[in-house]
């Protein structure tokens, strides 16, 4: 369902151009579930962001289900993000403004969904988050602030999750709480699941691992 093709991403810098991705191929099946590990500053943020199509390569294609996201516009790739990929980012990235309802209706009701807050409601459970609702993000530790980034991914039910380091600043007990969300979700759904992490014990949950460093797969 994911074939990215002789990937490259380079950008010019004052010292020259920086060789960030070069040549990456990857294949990855319904269902499956990958590990990306590598040191820092060797391109994994890069080649999520270019997956979910926040980021486009210098060169080569990536298809998400048979379309070739890369040659969309900027208003094509962020129709296919919206329905079919699910972003969750090391520092969570919910909207400070809004409650942990609001932050999961959010995507909901932009997709046109009529019960958006039931909805969000619905997978705030599933996370056990029913107790937090009108919590804003700054009133939620950081385990529970993953957790309501997990719901406004899956309550779109998308057929690819990108999860960079998601538990990069949380402790073991909510590391374990988050894979373990993420997994149940995985296989309930038949999505797919790549998340670049340095947690050894996510990183063996995974069926696949990919190693990256300085740009390249190993
Ligand atoms: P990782 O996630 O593996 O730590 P990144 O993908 O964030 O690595 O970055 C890879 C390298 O590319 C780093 O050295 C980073 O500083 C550099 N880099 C990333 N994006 C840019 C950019 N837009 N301009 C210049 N350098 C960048
Ligand atoms: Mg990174």
């Amino acid at each position: 369902m994911i074939e990215v093709r002789n990937v490259s991403k380079q950008v010019v810098t004052t010292e020259g151009t920086l060789r960030i991705l070069d040549q990456i191929n990857l294949s990855v099946a319904d269902g499956e579930t990958i590990a990306i590990v590598g040191p820092s500053g060797s391109g994994k943020s890069t080649l999520l962001g270019i997956l979910a199509g926040l980021d486009l390569p210098s060169e080569g294609t990536v298809s998400l289900n048979g379309k070739n996201i890369t040659a969309m516009d900027e208003e094509g790739r962020a129709a296919v993000r919206a329905k079919d990929v699910g972003f969750v980012f090391q520092s969570f990235h919910l909207l400070p403004g809004l409650t942990a309802l609001e932050n999961v209706a959010l995507p909901l009701e932009l997709n046109g969904d009529a019960k958006a807050l039931e909805t969000a409601r619905y997978y705030l459970e599933r996370v056990g988050l029913d107790h937090r609702t009108t919590h804003y993000p700054r009133q939620l530790s950081g385990g529970e602030q993953q957790r309501v980034a997990i719901a406004r991914a899956i309550a779109m039910k998308p057929k690819l999750i990108l999860a960079d380091e998601p538990t990069g600043n949380l402790d073991s007990e909510n590391s374990q709480m988050i894979a373990d969300i993420l997994f149940k979700y995985i296989k309930e759904e038949k999505s797919s699941l790549i998340m670049v992490t340095h947690d050894p014990k996510l990183a063996n949950k995974a069926k696949r691992k990919i190693k990256i460093k300085d740009g390249k797969i190993v």
